[in-house]
């Protein structure tokens, strides 16, 4: 569903990605996992199309999403949510609102059908109370069961999840984890995952992706790399974090 073809991005002449090649399948979950500053960030921001990349080919559901027109990548992005480790929620805006904005402005929706949707959304992250309230009076946990309830109120194909317990405090990382087991474990969208909670990665991933310096050094089930991984600087970095 998601192809990288020898993407390579660089900033200045930091090479942060350097022809770089992965692919993710249809409804599979897959997580990131590396050193800090290895480039798994910016895979994301790519597919979100909130960078470009410098060289390379990138697909989402056999659409061009690099090298594309800004109308196919509008097309594409259609297709992908994300939940970033600071909510990005709209301040301004009630919790229903958030939910409901880009499924009226972006897919047209009925402002009834789009609260309809995001009241069943609110009801499975256990929100429902708290429609009328702004984001500045929830917890960073409700806050980000909220940005997810805005991600999937789009019914992406893919959903991207950028360390998104990093920003919350200990006792919430839990809930939220929980709640996107639950996700993946009864929705056939796909995940790409960024995390640094490996027992996180651990249960919901088909496969994890070793990054360093911009490369995929290893792959394979959470099982092989977890348990018996090949790289040296898999084992080094599993050591320093588990
Ligand atoms: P972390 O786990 O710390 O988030 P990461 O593996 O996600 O790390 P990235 O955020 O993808 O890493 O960053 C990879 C490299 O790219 C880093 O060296 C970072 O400094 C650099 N970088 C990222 N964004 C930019 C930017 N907008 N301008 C310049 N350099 C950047």
């Amino acid at each position: 569903l998601i192809r990288l073809e020898q993407v390579t991005k660089r900033f200045g002449d930091n090479t942060v990605l350097d022809h770089l090649d992965f692919s993710v399948d249809a409804g599979k979950h897959v997580t990131l996992i590396g050193p800090s500053g290895s480039g798994k960030t910016t895979i994301l921001r790519l597919l979100m199309t909130l960078l470009k990349p410098d060289e390379g080919r990138i697909t989402v559901d056999g659409q061009q999403l690099f090298p594309a027109s800004d109308k196919e990548v509008r097309e594409v992005r259609k297709q992908i949510g994300m939940v970033f480790q600071q909510f990005n929620l709209f301040p301004n805006m009630t919790v229903l609102r958030n939910i409901t904005e880009a499924p009226v402005t972006v897919l047209g929706l009925s402002r009834d059908e789009a609260v309809e949707r995001a009241r069943e959304l609110l009801d499975m992250v256990g929100l429902a109370e708290k429609a009328d309230a702004h984001p500045a009076q929830l917890s960073g946990g409700q806050q980000q069961r909220v940005a997810i309830a805005r991600a999937l109120a789009m019914r992406p194909k893919v959903l991207l999840l950028d360390e998104v317990t990093s920003a919350l405090d200990p006792e919430l990382v839990a809930g939220v984890l929980d709640l996107l087991r639950d996700i993946a474990r009864s929705t056939d969208i796909t995940m790409l995952c960024v995390t640094h909670e490996m027992n996180f990665a651990r249960d919901i991933s088909d496969q994890v992706l070793m990054f360093d310096s911009g490369r995929v050094i290893e792959a394979g089930t959470p099982e092989k790399i977890f348990s018996e991984p090949e790289h040296d600087r898999t084992r080094e970095f599993l050591s320093a974090v588990l």
